[in-house]
């Protein structure tokens, strides 16, 4: 049984130019999750300066800024990753589904598919620790760009993600979180949530601090994307009562030339 007493060390590392990988550490048995590998050396540097060692590895999709490090960082861990995804990710030592429920550092954690990114792309649920792996689908007022998957597709995704609860700490992929409240203002520059977020996203990143991972309750608040059907974003971008999937199609389009 895992310790409900004893969350998940959570460890953030900036990678590359602007990823972001994760470490999920269980302190009582020592085991050490890994979420996506950009790049080797800023994660072995965490490694050692910390003393853990990887037990496990998750990829949240194929792309290379997501996978590249893995040869140099996997050793023994086992690697986690999508069935639908296997033939074109690292090899697996488990492949997992939409649903399925996998023992990762002590804790049962819940696998979604959230396709649209890419298909094939899943993140992660901690339910006891509150923590979600979501990389390039639902990020930090933002979501990841339709390489492959339909709107509809992505809207179904992220509204798997918005049912978990307000408390869960959102990590994703990528800082691009400035750029993303710049645009997020555009479609609705009434939101107040949204305008007092924009400022303490302006000072951390003043001060050069992450802004991931970041809040699902806020995001529900003011990501545009998980706000496709609601009416007052709706009015806001002149589409009231339209099917919440076209105005979200909408949102996305522009936010791709933004
Ligand atoms: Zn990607
Ligand atoms: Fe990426």
């Amino acid at each position: 049984m895992p310790d409900k007493t004893t969350p998940l060390e959570l460890v953030t590392i900036p990678c590359l130019a602007d990823n972001y990988a994760f470490l999920l550490h269980n302190t009582e048995t020592g085991d050490t999750l890994l979420v996506d590998a950009p790049e080797a050396a800023p994660i072995q540097d965490a490694l050692d300066a910390l003393g853990w060692t990887l037990t496990d590895i998750l990829l949240t999709h194929h792309h290379s800024d997501h996978v590249d490090g893995l040869p140099f960082l996997r050793g023994t861990a086992r690697v986690i990753g999508a069935a639908a995804d296997a033939h074109r990710l690292p090899p697996l030592d488990v492949a997992v589904a939409e649903g399925e429920t996998i023992s990762i550092c002590g804790e049962d954690a819940l696998v979604l598919d959230v396709s649209g990114h890419t298909l094939g792309h899943i993140a992660v649920h901690f339910a006891t620790s509150g923590v979600v792996f979501t990389a390039d689908s639902l990020m930090a007022m933002g979501c990841g760009r339709l390489f492959e998957g339909s709107p509809e597709m992505m809207w179904d995704s992220l509204q798997k993600l918005r049912a978990l609860p307000d408390d869960t700490r959102v990590c994703s992929g990528h800082e691009y979180t400035q750029t993303n409240a710049s645009f997020a203002l555009t479609i609705e520059p009434e939101n107040q949530d949204l305008i007092s977020r924009v400022q303490e996203i302006a000072t951390a990143r003043a001060a050069r601090q992450p802004t991931v991972p970041s809040n699902l309750g806020i995001e529900k608040q003011t990501n545009p994307f998980l706000r496709a059907d609601n009416p007052d974003l709706q009015a806001a971008i002149g589409m009231a009562n339209a099917d919440p999937a076209a105005a979200f199609a909408h949102i996305r389009k522009k936010r791709d030339t933004f």
